[in-house]
């Protein structure tokens, strides 16, 4: 059990919100992230509550610095911050050829999803860092089977986004090795969770699960539990590195 901090953006929803459960379990104080649904936020905060844990709701949008900065002094005044898991992230429309994408869907992507979660590492590492006067801390990075797979005729923008994360897992993890902060990552496979409506198509998950070598989807506390592994002192030598739970995928 820890009384550190962990911060979770989009912790409202889906693989975050499984995430900020199981940190709370732990004893971890959680800052739920979220983009705009408040009311999903503030209802992971009032379950962690109503089990004697500690939560907070904060409302940022990855996609931009100020909301990030507000994110992490929301953390400052909530205790020592000991985990961050970049979890936020987005699709565009599945199914957009490379050939059709506009400027505009790419950057979006890539704003939230590499941008947002570059910009909360750096913010992590500030405070966490023994370097600074940290006490050292773990990053957990959400990144996809999407890297591995490219993710041809559905969204090859996502896929590259979360290949710039597994670079950033390691890259970042040589960085701070001694500085007392370990970052590694996870690459979930299809996990039913509300991203697939956001990308225009609800069922994928359940309509691929037949290419999954284990013939079904995955669940969001399949995710969590791996997060909360990698955030604990059982995963004291894993850095550097990005896990798969896909199922075999
Ligand atoms: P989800 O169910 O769509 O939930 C998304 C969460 O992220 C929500 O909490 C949402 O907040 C938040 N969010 C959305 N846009 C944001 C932004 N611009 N800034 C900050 N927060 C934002 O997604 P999920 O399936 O749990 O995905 C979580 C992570 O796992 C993502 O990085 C995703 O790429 C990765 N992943 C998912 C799957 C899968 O099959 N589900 C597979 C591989 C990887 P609101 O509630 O406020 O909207």
């Amino acid at each position: 059990m820890t009384d550190k901090v962990v911060v979770i953006t989009g912790g409202s929803r889906g693989i975050g919100r499984a995430a900020a459960l199981a940190a709370a379990a732990r004893g971890y104080r959680v800052v739920v992230g979220y983009a705009s649904n408040k009311a999903a936020a503030d209802e992971v905060v009032g379950m962690i509550e109503g089990k004697n844990g500690k939560a907070i709701a904060v409302k940022c949008d990855v996609g931009h610095e100020s909301d990030i900065l507000a994110l992490f002094k929301a953390a400052d005044g909530f205790g020592t911050l000991g985990a961050l898991v970049n979890n936020a992230g987005i699709v565009g429309k599945s199914g957009v050829r490379v050939e059709d994408m506009t400027a505009a869907r790419i950057q979006e992507v890539m704003a939230v999803n590499v941008t947002g979660a570059i910009l909360c590492a750096r913010e992590a590492v500030k405070r966490m860092s023994t370097k600074f006067g940290g006490k050292g801390g773990v990053i957990v990075n959400i990144s996809s089977v999407a890297a591995r797979l490219g993710a041809a005729n559905t969204y090859v923008d996502y896929a590259a986004s979360k290949a710039a994360i597994d670079a950033l897992t390691v890259g970042l993890s040589h960085e701070v090795a001694t500085d007392g902060i370990r970052v590694a990552g996870i690459r979930p496979g299809l996990i039913d969770t509300d991203i697939h409506a956001s990308g225009g198509e609800p069922d994928r998950a359940h309509r691929l699960a037949p290419l999954v070598p284990m013939k079904r989807v995955g669940t969001a506390d399949e995710i969590a539990n791996a997060i909360v592994w990698l955030m604990s002192d059982e995963a004291s030598y894993v850095t550097g590195t990005t896990i798969d739970v896909s199922g075999g995928r």
